[in-house]
């Protein structure tokens, strides 16, 4: 697909040095036209300047270093062998190890400088030694000084196996000096200037060429700017900022006035603040698309409650939508305590209900008879039938794919008019993340909780000491307290997942002195007995709760303030976070123990640090994005989330939420779509696929 106006969306295999075979491994890293080549940007820069000295660098350092082979060989270690590499920079030797990589001597020979980069060590016989080091080989040194000395600040590049970095370095090059005449500019002159950004021209050279490190940076913030709005543009489309037609309901009345009084606690500021958002949203005429986002147990279900009270007190529906059957249970009798008081009806529908049940259900809701359906996917998969959907409410979105949304809100406008739409998560996401991931939703954040929660205490405790921490629980389950513990998380394995909870359930049953009582609970526990050990553990029949991670989300019974987590160190952060926000619903202090075994990655034991450390959802969410990367976080990749190529999703908020402002205002007063310009920005990412999604 060429396109010969528009040389930019040329195939990469024209670029002088290209030709088709690098063009095949450009290809696999989504690199198809000159222009996605020259969006490939710099991992990082290795300032010439910055070069450390061997001699001088000290253990626990890290550095740059410019070195020659001396030797390179296998070194045998047990049964597995090494590639190690001696090398010298005229002032001291030092050692490059790679572990477990006996063919990594056939890409470091002997008279080859090496450009490399990491941490020091002390190896063996004391010399100081490199472990998997980052590193650029050149054949020779003339090589190094032609790389180094033009290019100052030399670039380095995210490669592919096959794929060298100077023949990529000298294609970017080729490419700027091949199409200087062509690139022009995609951001609007008006939008550049107040937001001071760099020529397209100038930042795209700026950015793999840089005169210094601030110009490389500015460039970089230019590109992911402009990649942010062209992502707005197209995601947000004209119809974000089309006036859609909703429910105007009437001001609060007598029914939220005894939702208030019947709540026996007063609501915290954050949990007014999202009421007054709310509101705001709910009488304006147009349909509210509000996330509600906020930290676990700081109380989303009482706003959410109130914004259903609201909806029936005008006459409405309310749905309420949620990930799995128990915690759809578990919302329907949180929802039913609050709302059948006030003479509101709830039900339930799930596909695990009797046949003759659910059709009960499903005449009570297409009759108007019931106010408020709680449900799984069953609520929008099946046959529905709403009098007057006005309010639709999804918990945990992030399990949802925007597809499911869509024909949510289908049912609405098939009852009368867009219902409106609040999405509730628990996970506290940082906000960019949350723009990105929500689009046009507003955002309401609870960064509160209810008075005289104080934080889970949270204990890190290695297997050897397993018996003891046992020992402790059972004590407390005899007094009275209750606990859950979570069994193993076994990625991908549903069955040994079940396995493993069933196994630890025998296990502390044949341990746990007599009188202490155990439910197992897991996906596959049937809904009635399901039902039956929840009630009975709320009521305190049950003392421990044996459980996977079923219970991660949703489940709310106050006064389970103990819990023990097996092999914590297979939990990410966010899920753990999750996991022990289930203990902190009351005031008593809660505490959580984290089993692991007493040899972890530095990751794991990173996150089992972090966790001991704090207990602040944000700062949670961001030291897991830090530690994992966007991509993986709550599993954002099978959601259809786009990565960016440029932008940081952590590091960019400012620039993020700026083109989304940008985006809407242009959105609203023109058609910056037909542009041509952003047209064709547009018309050649659409062809990098994979990238966007959408
Ligand atoms: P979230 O859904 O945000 O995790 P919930 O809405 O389930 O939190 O609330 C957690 C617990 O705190 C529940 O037991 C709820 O009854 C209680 N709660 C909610 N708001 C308040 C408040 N303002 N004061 C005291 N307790 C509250
Ligand atoms: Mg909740």
């Amino acid at each position: 697909m060429k396109d010969k106006k528009d040389p930019l969306g040329e195939d990469v295999g024209f670029v002088k040095g290209v030709g088709p075979k690098r063009a095949n491994l450009l290809a696999r890293m989504g690199i198809l036209s000159v222009e996605d080549l020259l969006l490939h940007i710099p991992a990082r820069y290795v300032d010439r300047r910055t070069l450390r000295r061997i001699a001088s660098a000290r253990p626990g350092e890290e550095g740059v270093f410019l070195a020659r082979v001396e030797t390179s060989g296998l070194r045998y270690r047990g049964s597995s062998r090494d590639a190690v590499a001696v090398v010298s920079d005229g002032t001291g030797v030092m050692e490059l190890v790679w572990r477990n990589a006996p063919y990594m001597v056939n890409n470091i020979r002997q008279g080859m400088s090496l450009l490399f980069w990491g941490k020091i060590y002390v190896g063996r016989a004391r010399v100081k030694t490199i472990y998997h080091p980052e590193y650029e080989a050149f054949s020779g040194p003339a090589g190094v000084e032609r790389s180094l000395v033009a290019g100052r600040i030399l670039p380095i590049y995210p490669l592919t196996e096959g794929l060298q970095a100077r023949h990529l370095r000298a294609a970017i090059q080729n490419a700027l000096l091949k199409l200087r005449d062509d690139i022009s500019d995609v951001i609007p002159e008006e939008l550049r200037t107040r937001r001071r950004l760099m020529p397209r021209r100038e930042a795209l050279s700026q950015v793999h060429f840089p005169d210094d490190l601030e110009r490389a940076e500015a460039a970089r913030q230019t590109l992911a700017y402009e990649e942010m709005l062209l992502f707005f543009l197209r995601f947000l489309g004209k119809a974000s900022v089309e006036k859609e037609r909703g429910f105007a309901f009437a001001p609060p009345g007598e029914l939220s006035e005894r939702f208030r009084r019947s709540l026996g606690f007063t609501l915290t500021r954050a949990q007014e603040r999202a009421i007054s958002d709310i509101e705001r949203d709910i009488t304006s005429g147009s349909p509210m698309h509000r996330l509600l986002q906020g930290d676990v147990g700081s109380g989303k279900t009482a706003v959410a409650a109130y914004a259903v009270v609201r909806a029936v007190e005008s006459g409405g529906q309310a749905a309420v939508m949620s990930p799995t059957e128990i915690l759809a249970e578990q919302t329907y009798s949180v929802f039913a305590n609050y709302l059948e008081p006030l003479g509101i009806r709830v039900v339930l529908l799930e596909s695990s209900l009797s046949k003759k049940k659910r059709e009960e259900n499903l005449a009570l809701v297409e009759k108007g008879l019931a106010d408020v359906v709680v449900g799984t996917h069953a609520i929008i998969t099946e046959d529905v039938r709403f009098r007057r959907l006005v309010l639709a409410i999804v918990d945990e979105q992030h399990r949802f794919g925007v597809a499911q949304r869509a024909m949510l809100l289908e049912k609405g406008k098939a009852s009368g008019a867009f219902p409106h739409f609040l999405v509730m998560t628990a996970t506290p996401i940082p906000r960019t993340l949350a723009l990105t991931l929500y689009g046009n939703l507003d955002v309401s954040v609870m960064d509160e909780k209810p008075p005289g929660r104080g934080p889970v205490k949270t204990k890190w405790v290695r297997h050897g000491q397993r018996k003891e921490v046992y020992r402790w629980l059972f004590g407390e389950a005899l007094a009275g307290r209750q606990a859950y513990v979570v069994a193993p998380l076994i990625e991908k394995s549903d069955k040994l997942e079940i396995a493993a909870a069933e196994e630890l359930y025998e296990e502390l049953r044949a341990m746990a002195p007599v009188g202490v009582r155990f439910g197992l609970m897991h996906g596959r526990v049937p809904a009635e007995e399901r039902r039956r050990m929840m009630e009975d553990f709320r009521r305190g029949n049950l003392h421990i709760l044996v459980s996977t991670t079923v219970i991660e989300v949703g489940v709310d019974v106050p006064q389970a303030t103990r819990m023990v987590i097996e092999h914590a160190e297979r939990f990410g952060l966010a899920q753990l976070h999750q996991l022990r926000g289930r203990i902190n619903r009351s005031q008593e202090t809660a505490y959580c123990i984290l089993l692991t075994p007493s040899h972890l990655s530095e990751d794991a034991e990173a996150r089992m640090r972090i966790m001991c450390e704090t207990d602040d959802g944000f700062r949670i969410a961001e030291e897991d994005l830090r530690l994992r990367g966007p991509g993986e976080l709550m599993g954002t990749r099978q959601h259809g989330i786009p990565e960016f190529r440029i932008a940081d999703l952590m590091r960019d908020i400012k620039i993020i939420r700026a083109a989304r402002e940008d985006a809407l205002r242009l959105l609203r007063e023109g058609d910056p779509l037909s542009d041509p310009r952003v047209a064709s920005a547009l018309k050649r990412r659409a062809r990098a696929e994979g990238i966007w999604v959408g």
